[in-house]
């Protein structure tokens, strides 16, 4: 298209799960492509969280790209829930047998993109120094990107080791006799307070609010399985499509008030015997849409909770009161419970009494005052839309992408918002990524990307932009899909809550993640593609 060197006719931002799938996809069309990388390396969220314990909640082989059928035979997965060391060396793979690497540039985290009307092409500002220039962006930059910390007094006078999960150094972190603090009870605080708890001197976790969690039953994958396992991945992958998740695990439809409570029970107690999100996914429906079939259901994990916590304080204290079973992200473990149980580690509940300040030598709180020499933060991210906001995105007209979507993301699919032609969101806000298996929704998005972008490149099109319409009528589809659900009421990253992040605060619903489903989703994507894309203003 153009003899410029350093103008691509699509740049795709973020080389993690997404932007290695989407990087591929374009290769094959035969463009200039260009992928950039903040990081000094490949795979995203499993480059980064390093953390103990740091493993996947799905499948491992429901996890995994399903586009080629010789990676699906050459790739062994060696646990059902494969840990970070090992996600990480898959999606190597995956770079070194497409032979994606060399299109990568690291270190190059895009700070600023500007749309030039003009030539209807996208300047884009790495932190290299460098300015690049793309017809198209793919922006693959991941929903939990950009990790948050709380604001404690302090924290910066800390003379221990101290980081954010997400910045667990490369690097082994010595835990033996230490005395560890874990700031958080959400999902990476539940892997990282299993994992380390019988390696530590003493541990502390603070936790302001519990959240529901459940057996996450991880096993090895032996040779004979993973043969059967790569025998079934079509039946696998049909299954992961027709289920609103994404996983292989499908809803239980006979009907939450059609059977007895002693039959709603026993089912429930196998369930919890299942591996992954069975208890979740598996189960009836009306746990997600009616309070009392909820209550019931959140009574009964409360209940396993109380079995297997020995002090009823501690285990008062570890089930959640302010939200029902599945209505904010559920965190899956291994023994969490349990180490409750453990001489050397204790709860502070830091709603009773909060954390006053980081001293060099420990946290302390209203009512006491711990020694630590690691503390760890597992406070999760400014998620769907943080990695957005970091990048100073301007649109048609100079509108700033950051503005227009202060009080919440507005999107046409999730993919594209009107103002901002010819940029691209694999994973973004408002599609179904958030709230389902990941590559499964990626794939999905990938695809249908690719295959926009073969029916501009094919037909000359040099602009694309969602229409006003299209975007108010997304809109309208996302509201009513998490209206319907008692997780509309959950103050979690789901509902686009985070107390470390201005604007993100209870009380303030924003609506970042369509709650429609995978199923309807597709099948949204599919209308849209059938209809010759008349949602979308080509030029
Ligand atoms: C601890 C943890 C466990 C998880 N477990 C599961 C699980 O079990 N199942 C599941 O489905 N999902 C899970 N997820 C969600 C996970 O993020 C996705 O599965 C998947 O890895 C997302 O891939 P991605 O490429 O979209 O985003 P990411 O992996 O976040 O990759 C985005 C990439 O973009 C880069 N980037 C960001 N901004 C810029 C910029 N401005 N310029 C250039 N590059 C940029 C980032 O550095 C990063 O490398 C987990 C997430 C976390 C944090």
């Amino acid at each position: 298209m153009t003899n410029d060197e350093r103008a691509y006719d699509v740049v795709v931002l973020g080389a993690g799960v997404s932007g290695l799938y989407q990087l591929k996809r374009t290769l094959d069309l035969g463009v200039r492509v260009l992928a950039v990388e903040a990081n000094e390396d490949l795979g995203g969220t499993w480059y980064r969280n390093r953390y103990p314990g740091a493993r996947f909640d799905s499948e491992s082989y429901t996890y995994g790209y399903s586009f080629s059928r010789e990676l699906l035979d050459e790739w062994h997965w060696t646990e059902r829930f494969s840990p970070q060391p090992e996600t990480l060396r898959y999606l190597n793979f995956v770079a070194d047998k497409f032979d994606l690497r060399r299109h990568i540039r690291f270190n190059a985290r895009a700070q600023a993109m500007r749309w030039n009307e003009g030539d209807a092409r996208w300047s884009i500002h790495l932190q290299t120094g460098e300015q690049i220039t793309a017809r198209f962006i793919a922006s693959c930059i991941g929903v939990l990107s950009k990790p948050t910390l709380p604001k404690f007094q302090g924290m910066d006078d800390f003379e221990g080791d101290s980081f954010h999960t997400y910045w667990w150094p490369n690097e082994p972190v010595p835990l033996e006799a230490r005395r560890v603090g874990v700031v958080g009870a959400g999902a990476t605080a539940i892997q990282v307070v299993s994992d380390i708890a019988d390696k530590v001197g003493s541990l502390t976790v603070f936790q302001r609010r519990p959240n529901w969690s459940t057996p996450l039953h991880n096993s090895p994958i032996s040779n004979e399985e993973m043969a059967a396992i790569r025998k079934r991945y079509d039946e696998i992958f049909a299954r992961c499509s027709e289920s609103p998740g994404g996983f292989e695990h499908t809803p239980d439809r006979r009907g939450f008030w059609a059977l007895s409570k002693e039959e709603r029970v026993a089912f429930w107690n196998h369930l919890y015997e299942q591996p992954g999100f069975a208890l979740l996914n598996s189960n009836f429906v009306e746990i997600f849409t009616d309070e009392a079939a909820n209550k019931e259901m959140s009574a009964f994990v409360a209940d396993k909770i109380r079995q297997r916590v020995k002090d009823p304080r501690v285990a008062e204290k570890l089930i959640p009161k302010d939200h029902g079973f599945g209505t904010q992200r559920l965190p899956l473990e291994t023994n969490y419970f349990e180490a409750f149980n453990r001489e050397n580690v204790r709860l502070v509940d830091i709603t009773e009494t909060p954390i006053k300040r980081v001293t060099p030598a420990g946290i302390e709180t209203s009512g006491d005052y711990f020694d630590l020499d690691l503390i760890v933060y597992a406070t999760g991210f400014d998620a769907i839309t943080g990695g957005f906001d970091q990048i100073d995105i301007h649109g048609t007209n100079g509108i700033r992408l950051r503005d227009k979507w202060r009080d919440g993301p507005s999107t046409y699919l999730g993919i594209m918002t009107h103002g901002f032609p010819n940029l691209l969101m694999i994973a973004g806000p408002q599609s179904v990524s958030g709230s389902s298996n990941f590559p499964r929704a990626i794939e999905t998005g990938v695809d249908w990307v690719t295959r926009l972008l073969v029916h501009a490149l094919s037909r000359d099109v040099i602009r694309l932009e969602a229409r006003e319409a299209s975007e108010r009528a997304w809109g309208d589809a996302v509201r009513s899909a998490q209206r319907k659900l008692l997780l509309q009421n959950g103050q979690g990253w789901f509902t686009g809550y985070n107390s470390n992040v201005s604007g993100h605060e209870a009380g303030r619903p924003r609506y970042v993640a369509y709650w429609g489903g995978a199923v309807r989703y597709a099948a949204q994507l599919k209308d849209a593609e059938a209809n010759g894309y008349s949602a979308i203003d080509m030029r």
